[in-house]
């Protein structure tokens, strides 16, 4: 990979970021996505949601290719490549490999539940027609901090609640 590629590639997890931070500000896993075409040019953005429309399905990812496959006016999102902080879920794996993305870059590792080799072989159990560029791990630990702060802060939280309510 070239310099110039692995620049390119923390500037847009960097800014997937920042959308992670929109997510967290709801109340959502701080998780975000954005999705360029083979210009670089920014053609969706999505962060986790939930929580707030209540969907299942609302995952950083999914929201950012519905958001780029409307931009563009196709169900085929063919050389474009999506950014997302976090390894996706099996789910979100089955999107991206129907939406036909030409790379996935990853941030942090998810241990639990990534179907991109963590947890699950999501891309190699699939026969694929078209291979599916993957890149993950960058920034990882910038984006694994995010979470981790997450879940440290809504752990605190809830043990605060606990005790107000037994002063009561
Ligand atoms: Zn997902």
């Amino acid at each position: 990979m070239t310099q110039s590629q692995q620049d390119l590639d923390q500037h847009f997890i960097t800014h997937a970021l920042t959308l992670a931070e929109k997510a967290e500000q709801l109340g959502e896993i701080p998780v975000g996505a954005v999705l360029v075409d083979e210009n670089n040019n920014i053609i969706g953005e999505g962060w986790n949601l939930s929580i707030v429309n209540n969907d299942p399905t609302a995952h950083a990812e999914i929201i950012a290719l519905r958001n780029g496959a409307e931009k563009i006016q196709n169900y085929r999102l063919l050389n474009t490549t999506l950014y997302v902080t976090l390894e996706p879920c099996t789910m979100c794996a089955g999107a991206i490999l129907h939406s036909r993305i030409k790379r996935l870059v990853f941030g942090a590792y998810d241990y639990k539940t990534g179907a991109v080799g963590s947890r699950f072989h999501f891309f190699d159990d699939y026969k694929m027609n078209h291979a599916l560029a993957i890149t993950g791990g960058v920034l990882a630990e910038k984006c694994g901090e995010k979470l981790s702060d997450f879940f440290k802060k809504r752990r605190e939280q809830k043990k605060q609640q606990k005790l107000n309510q037994s002063d009561i």
